[in-house]
This record gives structure tokens, C-alpha cells and sequence, in this order.
């Protein structure tokens, strides 16, 4: 009675962890929660204040289906000025949240049996929508010494490879592809025919590094879909805000997904993105100057503990290793029922990540403190 699609997907690893930790909290445990992918600060209040008088004021209604007229243009500004993609605002879809625009991508453009590539590791949603669509993943290998950052992969590529997914600055691992990288991807999906997903989520959480989107580079224009949102620059996971970029034959697909399902993003919610786009921008400044505080105080931590963890250069994840003490899930365990703390197995993002933990560093330094002290008492 249920529907085959289905059963090719399981239940995102990152969630269940999570919902484990907050059990334990429940019944009165200390649990340290470094597994999910959200910034613990509050949504900037003029964020919030431009969202409420929109309320007020009655925006409460059915909008557009792809996005209020002023967000799309907003947006296709800042993808212009900021992202140098050539992109109308005819051609920006406002979604639910980019989990929603990578849903919609995924089943708007594989059919049953084609292949999509994932570097891996890679986010655990991608492989999921790979799935719901009757696609195959093609995991593509990278190593901790290379930084994970994907070299030559043509080996992967078959005549069922449609897409390439490309994620940076990247979660689990905080890797961030420069312009070589970029390149290289470009030059295969070009000679290979294929589209890009590129999602740049992260792009604004990055350290001392440029971050670049791979729709700007020459010939990519007609084959790239660029996806971001307001989850993680502006801290508004809980407001479920995204958008895409997609050339226009696949764009009018992707609508036709969202008109008939979620009809399109809350209305009011919309006018509070329009405001993180166009009001200050030293809110953002700020996170990103704190989570680099946060990511030195525990990669440092985490190596005297023993574990093997490069310094990343985006995101707010770390991405250890810890072979020497077990595989991801065995040290994981022992975490969170000898520490309480909670991490994520890296397993969860791919076979590569069987020797890791991802462990989100968006908790204050006080925690982070205390979480280590903990560690070392497991693992000393
Ligand atoms: N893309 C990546 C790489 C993510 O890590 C996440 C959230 O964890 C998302 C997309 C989803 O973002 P949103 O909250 O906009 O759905």
C-alpha cells in the first residue's frame, strides 16, 4: 500500500540524532547539541519588524506563486551585482526554504534511471531528492588531504549523468571550491552536456576566502540552477525562505512543482526577506566573525583531543576524523551517551565520511568549552 519511491529513502540522519539528543533533554540530560545545521542567533530585528508590519498590513493572503513581484527583483539584483549571474527577475523562483528548491529541481529534471553526481560527502538531502525522483546518486570520492575538494571525475560521468551537484562553501565538511575547482566542473558538465545544481547556501559564511558561483563562469549561464536563501546568512531557518535561478525551459517546470504543492512561500515571511536583502548588512558580519571565533576554539580542541580536523574555510561545520578511536558511529555513540554530546556520524553524508564526525560549531564558546572538557574526559 505504499509507494516503492519512498522506500529508496531513509529518514535524514541529522534529524534523528537530534531528535535522540532532545528526548535525553527532555528527561533532564545535559545534552550538548552540535548536531543540526542551524545558527543559534536570533533573526535580526528589522528582519522581523519588516515581516510583522507586513502582517499588519494585511499581507496575509495567497501571493504569487513564484515569489511578491519586489523579491524576485531584489533578488535578481543581488544575483547580478554580488553573484555576477546574468539573471532576470523573471527567472528567480521564491521557495519554501532551498530544501524545497533542491525538491523541486530534483524531481523537475530526473526521470527513473538517470544518475546524478554527488561529491562525496555530501548534504544528506541531495541523495534523498535523487531518490523521491527515481534517479540513482553516482558518489564521487574526494579525501581529507585533498580537502575534499573534488579533482578529474570524468571516470564517474556515463550517458545516464544528467546533473553535477556542487556545494559550496560545503556541508558536512566547510570545503569551499575556488576558481580551479569551479573550472573543472564547468569544463566536464559543458564536454559532458550536463546541468549544475549549485547551491551556495553558505556563501556568506566564509573565511578569508572568495566565494564564487560557478553560473558566472563562460558557457555555464544555459546549465546551471543556483539555488540560495535565508537560513543560514540571516539566521532564519524556522521562516522556510528560499530561491533558485534556473534557465528559463527548466524554470517554468520547477513553477508548475510549486504552484501545484506548496503554492509558494508564506506571504509576509517574504516582505521580512526582501528587508535582509536590502536593510544592513552588519548583522551577518557579525555571525560570521563569531562562528570563526567558535570553529578555531574547537578544531584546536579537537585535535589535542586526538581527532584529525583540517581547518574549514566555510560553513560553521567541523568535519573530523576519528579513526583512531572507532568509526564515526561507534565514537558518536559513545558521545552522546558517555558525554552528552551530540554529533553526526559522517557516514550519514556518504561512504567517504565512514571515519568522521560533522560537528556543527553554531553553539556558543561556552559550550563548545564545556562539550571539549567533557570529550577529553571519554577520550583521555
Ligand atoms: N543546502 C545545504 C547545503 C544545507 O546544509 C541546508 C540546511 O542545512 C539547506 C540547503 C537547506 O536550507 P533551507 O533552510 O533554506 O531549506
Amino acid at each position: 500500500m505504499t509507494s516503492a519511491r519512498l522506500k529508496r529513502v531513509e529518514e535524514s540522519a541529522t534529524i534523528r540524532i537530534s531528535n535522540i539528543a532532545n528526548r535525553m533533554a527532555k528527561d533532564g540530560v545535559d545534552v550538548i547539541n552540535f548536531s543540526l545545521g542551524e545558527p543559534d542567533f536570533n533573526t535580526p530585528k528589522n528582519i522581523c519588524d519588516a515581516a510583522a508590519k507586513a502582517m499588519y498590513e494585511g499581507m496575509t493572503h495567497y501571493a504569487p506563486s513564484a515569489g511578491i513581484p519586489e523579491l524576485r527583483t531584489a533578488i535578481a539584483e543581488k544575483l547580478r551585482t554580488e553573484n555576477k549571474l546574468d539573471v532576470t527577475e523573471a527567472e528567480v523562483l521564491v521557495t519554501p526554504g532551498a530544501k524545497q528548491a533542491i525538491f523541486e529541481i530534483m524531481m523537475g529534471v530526473l526521470a527513473d534511471g538517470d544518475e546524478a553526481l554527488l561529491f562525496d560527502p555530501a548534504w544528506v538531502t541531495y541523495d534523498a531528492c535523487i531518490r523521491f525522483a527515481g534517479a540513482d546518486t553516482v558518489w564521487v570520492p574526494t579525501t581529507p588531504e585533498k580537502g575534499f575538494i573534488p579533482e578529474d571525475f570524468s571516470e564517474y560521468i556515463t550517458d545516464k549523468t544528467k546533473l553535477i551537484v556542487a556545494n559550496t562553501p560545503g556541508n558536512p565538511t566547510g570545503g569551499v571550491f575556488g576558481k580551479k575547482t569551479l573550472k573543472c566542473i564547468a569544463d566536464l558538465a559543458i564536454d559532458h552536456d550536463l546541468l549544475v545544481v549549485s547551491d551556495e547556501i553558505y556563501e556568506k559564511i566564509i573565511y578569508d576566502r572568495e566565494h564564487i558561483s560557478i553560473g558566472s563562469l563562460e558557457g555555464m549561464q544555459d546549465r546551471t540552477i543556483t539555488v540560495n536563501g535565508f537560513s543560514k546568512a540571516y539566521a532564519m531557518t524556522g521562516w522556510r525562505l528560499g530561491y533558485l535561478t534556473a534557465p528559463p525551459e527548466i524554470l517554468k517546470l520547477l513553477q508548475k512543482i510549486q504552484s501545484h504543492s506548496v503554492s509558494s512561500a508564506t506571504t509576509f515571511v517574504q516582505y521580512g526577506g526582501l528587508e535582509a536583502l536590502q536593510g544592513p548588512q552588519d548583522k551577518v558580519t557579525e555571525m560570521v566573525d563569531r562562528f570563526r571565533m567558535r570553529r578555531d576554539i574547537l578544531i584546536d580542541g579537537l585535535n589535542n583531543l586526538g581527532f584529525n580536523c583540517k581547518k574549514p574555510e566555510g560553513a560553521f561545520y567541523a568535519f573530523a576524523d576519528v579513526s583512531e578511536f572507532g568509526s564515526g558511529t561507534e565514537v558518536a555513540e559513545k558521545l552522546l551517551k558517555e558525554a552528552h554530546v551530540a554529533v553526526t556520524p559522517g557516514i550519514a553524508f556518504g561512504p567517504s565520511g565512514e571515519n568522521f564526525l560533522r560537528i556543527s560549531y553554531a553553539t556558543s564558546v561556552d559550550r563548545i568549552s564545556e562539550a571539549l572538557e567533557r570529550m577529553e574526559k571519554v577520550f583521555s
